[in-house]
């Protein structure tokens, strides 16, 4: 999955190449500024002053946008009506300006665009896209020029489609809604700061295309990282020495953000699972073990999320739900510690899971680490059995909230429990729970 963020101000041809973009590499082109400019158009239709954040923001509920796509080519629909060049007036490219400051408007049109780039991989273009949208895009760009070239490839463009305005009044529009772009409070159009910066004012469309496409050749070419290579050491000795066999591979999907949650029997659970799994895990690990020297620093590398287990940690709560809206694979222990030696269907579980997969939107992964008697052995053989996805919609989640996440790390820990064979085992006693006690006792 590739996500492709262009952003840059008005006339910069961004939208014409990144369609070309996407046409070339088979994937979809999205343009964001058609969102706003449907948004415009109503608010202008329905009489509401774009600038007026208050009746822009009430009249939202009463329109429908929807985003679609056919054969590859965005469709929006405008109170399901495609209102096609209406949007492209110069009337509405300000109302769209307009409206685009108001940050209701932006809230609105915020998880439409992620969504789309959750699904699918994007070439997405607008202003905010590398900065906002999708921080984590693969690749992004800020492509402009000069404020006359680009007015000019504006006029033109108008001129074409048999509109009858004059450069000047192009130019003064442009500059207008540039100042208005780029000074707003709300997501104002500037580069990010991982962006490449591209000036393309003496370049022609075919020449800023070469360009972008060496840009994506660049960023896009694939280096092991620390974890790849790790992984070619540690794997096949983990494979051997544990006797790890995969069961279910095939369920683990091949690209886009999920929540990989498993039974814990002991601390290598994590390396048990990246030893089969296709795809890169991203671990949540408590902050000591980053003070320890040298797994402190492979922890780092391997970058695990930290977390501070004395209290509820926000911050490695949102680093885990950024890391899965990424599209990486979260891996959780419902357990929330190890609990080897006893039936995993009786120990208490934590919320945790179910709130990261509410908040990311992604879909589940059930894992069973299934090993005789629950402890793990050498050359004792580790099935790391992969369920079947359930997917975000089948979660129960209406409007998120502790009970629901319960429920849902619940039905996830309820498969993850049906996939081994641990019901002979003991039932878990807290008292007997060596691991808790000692933790509470420090
Ligand atoms: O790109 P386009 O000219 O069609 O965008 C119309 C307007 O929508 C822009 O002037 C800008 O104010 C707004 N916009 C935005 N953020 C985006 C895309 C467009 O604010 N991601």
């Amino acid at each position: 999955m590739i996500r492709i963020a262009i952003d840059g101000p008005g006339g910069s041809g961004k939208s014409s190449v990144a369609k070309a973009i996407a046409k070339k590499l088979g994937i979809i082109y999205v343009d964001t500024g058609a969102l706003y400019r449907n948004i415009g158009l109503y608010m202008l239709e329905a009489g509401i002053n774009p600038k007026d954040a208050e009746a822009v923001g009430a009249a939202l509920p009463s329109l429908t946008l929807e985003l679609k796509f056919e054969d590859g080519k965005q469709i929006i629909l405008l109170c399901g009506k495609d209102r096609g060049d209406e949007i492209r007036t110069p009337e509405a490219s300000m109302a769209a300006s307009d409206v685009s400051a108001i940050p209701a408007v932006r809230e609105y049109l915020l998880n439409m665009q992620r969504d789309t780039a959750k699904k699918n991989s994007v070439v997405m273009d607008g202003r905010d896209i590398g900065t906002v949208i999708l921080p984590y895009a693969e690749v992004k760009i800020f492509l402009t020029a000069s404020p006359e070239a680009r007015a000019k490839r504006r006029h033109a463009e108008l001129l074409s489609r048999g509109k009858d305005v004059s450069y000047e009044q192009v130019y003064n529009e442009m500059v207008e809604r540039d100042k208005n772009d780029s000074t707003r409070a709300i997501a104002p159009c500037v580069p990010a700061e991982d962006a490449i910066f591209l000036d393309n004012s003496e370049l022609n469309a075919e020449e800023t295309m070469d360009k972008i496409l060496e840009i994506i050749k660049k960023k896009t070419k694939q280096k092991p990282n620390f974890y790849a290579k790790a992984k070619v050491v540690v794997a096949p000795l983990f494979r051997f020495f544990m006797r790890v066999k995969a069961i279910g591979i095939e369920n683990v999907p091949s690209d886009g953000g999920l929540v990989l949650c498993s039974n814990h029997i002991a601390a290598v659970d994590v390396i048990s699972i990246g030893a089969v799994c296709p795809r890169q895990l991203t671990c949540v690990a408590k902050k000591e073990l980053f003070s320890i020297p040298v797994l402190g620093w492979v922890m780092k590398k391997l970058e695990a999320i930290k977390l501070d287990r004395g209290g509820s940690d926000v911050a490695a709560l949102k680093a885990s739900i950024k890391a899965a809206e990424a599209g990486r694979v979260l891996t959780i222990f419902p357990q929330g510690h190890r609990c080897p030696g006893v039936n995993p269907a009786t120990t208490p579980i934590k919320h945790g899971a179910g709130m990261i997969a509410y908040h990311a939107k992604c879909d589940v992964v059930p894992v069973c680490i299934n090993i005789k008697g629950a402890k793990y052995g050498l050359f004792k053989r580790v099935e790391v059995i992969f369920g079947k996805p359930i997917s975000y919609d089948d979660l129960g989640f209406t409007e998120g909230g502790r009970d629901e996440y319960l429920a849902a790390t619940e039905k996830i820990f309820k498969e993850i429990c049906a996939l081994g064979n641990y019901s002979s085992l003991p039932d878990y006693d807290p008292s007997k729970d060596k691991i808790k006690n000692k933790k509470k006792r420090k």
